[in-house]
């Protein structure tokens, strides 16, 4: 068989979205009111981007018309919301290739092999692909899930426990923040003396650590404890050169701190907002010569029925 044979065969589709944070959702229930079908590819094995896999139980206060919302409420709301459209969901692949076509369509491949062809692509990436910065110390990837984490799900099972976690982004901090006071022990490693976290979550940090609530060192875990397949501690190699032990039944390797682009505000409301934009230049690239209109849902029998709810309206 040559290998132009045993490539599968594209999804033929009007959009493919990249990413299914709350971004990429929103952008799906968009192409929908649309009219539009799409697929959405994540590289995580759920939806929700950071919501899910940062924060999932962390309360949001600032998404407008909800005074407090659950990070994976969030999440599981808008897949209730975007259901009448019927999305096709490729989770756990990342897009590794996307190109261009002369006659203006986009080839898309994942990581997996699947295949797209697709009228038209929203990026709705956030902060990039999730992949972790694995913890490269020996006995790190048999612990992982167990005592080695790069989420923080079910925060309450970490009371009273010994904990490190590494990083210098506003995950790390958050999750020292959150923990200080109900874990055992919370000890904060970060390889540079400079945080790129929020300057008030920074300023709360090192409160904390004046306070005698939080160790803070600056280094990296050179090695992990472990004692009959339990982890039990690591070795710091500090920035000074010395070699501290510290005690954490638990490491955290917070990620979520990668890049940023200017002007940007990296909120959920921006991203709802410029999902919808996408979702009309999706339309107006895919269809030229369709005119636009802006439709209320309130008022649009077209987009009712597309929600399923025509008729319930009163
Ligand atoms: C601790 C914390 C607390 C926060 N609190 C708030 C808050 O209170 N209010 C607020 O508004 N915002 C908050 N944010 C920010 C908010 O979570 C982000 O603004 C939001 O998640 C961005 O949504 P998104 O869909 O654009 O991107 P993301 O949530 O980053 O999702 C992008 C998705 O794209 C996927 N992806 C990227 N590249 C590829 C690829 N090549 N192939 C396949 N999949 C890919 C990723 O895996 C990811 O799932 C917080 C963030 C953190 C870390």
């Amino acid at each position: 068989m040559t290998e132009t044979q045993a490539l599968p065969e594209a999804i033929e589709t009007e959009c493919v979205v990249i990413g299914a944070g709350p971004s990429g959702l929103f952008a799906v229930f968009e192409l929908g009111l649309l009219g539009m079908k799409c697929h959405v590819v994540d590289s995580l094995q759920h939806p929700g981007g950071q919501c899910a896999e940062l924060y999932p139980d962390k309360p949001i206060y600032d998404i407008p018309a909800l005074p407090v919302c659950g990070a994976q409420e969030l999440v599981d709301r808008l897949m209730e919301q975007i259901r009448p459209f019927a999305a096709g969901f490729h989770l756990g692949q990342e897009v590794t290739g996307l190109v261009r076509r002369d006659d203006g369509h986009f080839e898309l491949t994942t990581a997996k092999g699947t295949r797209f062809s697709a009228g038209a692509v929203i990026i709705a990436a956030g902060l990039g692909s999730f992949q972790p910065r694995r913890l490269s110390v020996e006995g790190a990837e048999a612990l992982e899930g167990r005592q080695v984490h790069y989420r923080v799900a079910r925060a309450e099972q970490y009371r009273g426990k010994d904990l490190l976690i590494g990083g210098g982004g506003d995950s790390a901090l958050d999750w020292v923040l959150e923990f200080a006071g109900k874990a055992r022990s919370v000890t904060l490693v970060h390889r540079r003396e400079e945080f790129r976290a929020q300057p008030a979550s920074v300023a709360r940090m090192k409160e904390l650590v004046a306070a005698g609530h939080v160790r803070h060192l600056s280094g990296q875990v050179g090695a992990l404890r472990i004692v009959g397949g339990m982890l039990t501690g690591a070795t710091v190699n500090c920035l000074d050169g010395s070699a501290v032990e510290v005690d954490c039944d638990h490491v955290f390797a917070a990620v979520g701190d990668i890049n940023t682009y200017p002007g940007k505000k990296k909120l959920i409301l921006s991203g709802f907002h410029e999902a919808a934009l996408a979702a009309f230049g999706v339309q107006a690239y895919v269809y030229p010569g369709k005119r636009q209109f802006l439709q209320y849902t309130t008022t649009s029998p077209i987009m009712q029925q597309r929600l399923g709810v025509s008729g319930t309206g009163g």
